[in-house]
């Protein structure tokens, strides 16, 4: 057929062959590329992770890291994200995607646990992912190979799952929970959970999103929810994160509204392992030096 073009790529050594037609949008097309890269990029081992610290602030310690997925194709820069996600997540990639973020998150925490440097390793996990059958006994089997103590995993998953989470998803939240896998809500307040069902699911922190923090010294608005939301917290026995601090002046109002824990670029930036090392002076990156 004359008006179909045919478009080949090699997937791990299968041949994967996909039509393109006239009637195709743009958009669709560019998104079979993506798709076709993203598999690539597995195979190549082309992914990262970078870690971003949490920070307590009340004495500016660091309390955990958030592993965040980079993408750095061979020769190129680092892709962020928000630039594959969706793709890989209508694909079905984001499975395999995350579940390789996740082992490689619970085997760099067991490498920092083993060097005296026993933080909390924060992951985020797709809503996707979770509704997939096997996923608590997957997780079992990660925090077994790689040995990292459980109490040191926090899953982070996003209100989605609360509010269709139902199902399958809610059976992986319960077997997350009794593994002693920590639980948190990222960006929390975007989505439609309420309060309400925080005390029906096994949470055991609150990730502020960060449209909330972004004008909080100048919109009493925005101020007045993170009151509630750290006042709701605190009554329900839930640790609270502010996402996305920038500047002094909101890690300053956070605390005095009781927000006692927060990461953002005024903090930290993510970065690479060995930047982490560096940042925690830990005894593996001496002797590695
Ligand atoms: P998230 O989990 O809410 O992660 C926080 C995002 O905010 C990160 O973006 C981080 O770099 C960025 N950030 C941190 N501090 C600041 C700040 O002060 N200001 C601003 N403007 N941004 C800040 P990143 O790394 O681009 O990740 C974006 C999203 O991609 C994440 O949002 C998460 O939903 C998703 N993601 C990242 N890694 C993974 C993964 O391994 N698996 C899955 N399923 N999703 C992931
Ligand atoms: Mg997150
Ligand atoms: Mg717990
Ligand atoms: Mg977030």
């Amino acid at each position: 057929n004359a008006d179909t073009a045919m478009y080949h790529a090699k997937d791990a050594g299968r041949a994967n062959f996909q039509f393109f037609t006239p009637h195709m949008n743009v958009a669709a097309q560019q998104r079979l590329t993506l798709e076709n890269s993203l598999r690539r990029a597995l195979d190549n081992n082309e992914f990262e992770l970078h870690y971003q610290p949490l920070y307590d602030l009340r004495d500016r310690s660091i309390t955990g890291l958030e592993a965040l997925l980079r993408w750095k194709p061979r020769g190129g820069e680092y892709v962020p994200p928000v630039k594959f996600i969706a793709a890989a997540e209508e694909s079905g990639l984001i499975v395999p995607i995350g579940e390789w973020a996740l082992r490689e998150a619970l085997r760099q925490g067991k490498a920092w646990q083993s060097a005296g440097r026993p933080l909390l390793m924060a992951v985020n996990v797709s809503a996707t992912q979770l509704a997939r059958p096997g996923f608590g006994e997957r997780l079992r089997r990660m925090l077994q190979e790689t040995g990292i103590d459980p109490a040191l995993v926090e899953l982070e998953v996003t209100e989605r799952v609360i509010v269709e989470g139902m199902g399958e998803a809610r059976a992986s939240l319960d077997q997350v929970a009794a593994l002693g896998v920590g639980i948190a809500i990222d960006d929390f307040g975007t989505g439609y959970s309420g309060l309400a069902y925080l005390k029906r699911f096994p949470i055991d922190t609150v990730k502020i999103d960060q449209s909330f923090v972004r004008d909080i010294t100048v919109d009493p608005d925005d101020a007045a929810i993170v009151t509630a939301i750290v006042a709701m917290a605190k009554s329900l026995g839930i640790d609270v994160v502010a996402e996305g601090v920038e500047t002094e002046q909101q890690l300053e109002f956070l605390r005095r509204l009781g927000c006692n824990r927060a990461q953002g670029f005024f903090l930290s930036r993510p970065m690479a392992a060995r930047d982490i090392e560096k940042l925690l002076g830990s005894p593996s990156s001496e002797a590695a030096d």
